[in-house]
């Protein structure tokens, strides 16, 4: 499989959450294995609940691809990489199984743990390459495995602008400025909605406020 050594100066601080985006799991499985694939991730946890440890999280993984988030490049440096088995956007996306939710819970609650990763830090696909990537999407909700991103303190007075929610949430500048659209589309995910879009109604900037705010 591929797998790169981790650069001392390069703590893990994110996890990255994926789906498989394949036809079945043994296709799954055999991608993230085989090095003609380029791709790679450190967990695979099938529908029904099986977590596959693929690498050793001392490895870096090569999940992500070309990516940004917050202020760092190349999340992969930063992060461990857990797929999802689901077919995706292209061969049939479905909701995530309970027992999927389960799994994925206890893991990433053993992750925090060894890697004192905080909840802000437990990321999508989607959000730190949202021009490319659109997992694990509108289906996954990461309340189910008990996680809060966001907790900014509301400042009553305060009228914040797309842009600053956009950059609040923690896109990386460089996406807010050239991809806005694709940002925004990545937030409705996040949001859970039905339809993506990247229209900015009113409603959207409130969920989006009342996303980052408590
Ligand atoms: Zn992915």
């Amino acid at each position: 499989m591929n797998y790169s050594s981790r650069k001392k100066n390069k703590i893990v601080k994110y996890v990255v959450i994926h789906y498989t985006g394949m036809k079945s799991l043994t296709l799954a499985y055999q991608k993230l294995l085989s090095e003609k694939s380029f791709v790679s991730a450190h967990y695979l946890i099938s529908r029904d609940g099986t977590i596959f440890n693929l690498l050793c999280p001392s490895y870096k993984a090569w999940h992500s691809g070309k990516s940004k988030w917050k202020k760092n490049n190349n999340i992969n440096d930063y992060s461990i990489g857990i797929e999802l088995e689901n077919k995706g956007h292209e061969f049939g996306y479905s909701n995530f199984t309970n027992i999927q939710y389960l799994s994925l819970k206890r893991l990433i609650n053993f992750i925090k743990k060894n890697f004192n990763i905080l909840d802000e830090n437990i990321i999508f696909h989607s959000d730190i390459a949202p021009n490319r990537k659109q997992d694990p999407g509108e289906k996954f909700f990461i309340k189910k495995i008990g996680i809060n991103r966001f907790k900014f303190n509301k400042e009553s007075e305060k009228k914040y602008s797309l842009y600053e929610l956009l950059i609040l949430y923690g896109f990386h500048k460089y996406y807010v400025k050239k991809y806005k659209k694709s940002c925004i589309r990545a937030v409705k995910r996040s949001l859970n909605y039905k339809i993506i879009t990247s229209s900015q109604s009113k409603k959207f900037l409130k969920d989006f406020y009342n996303l980052l705010f408590c």
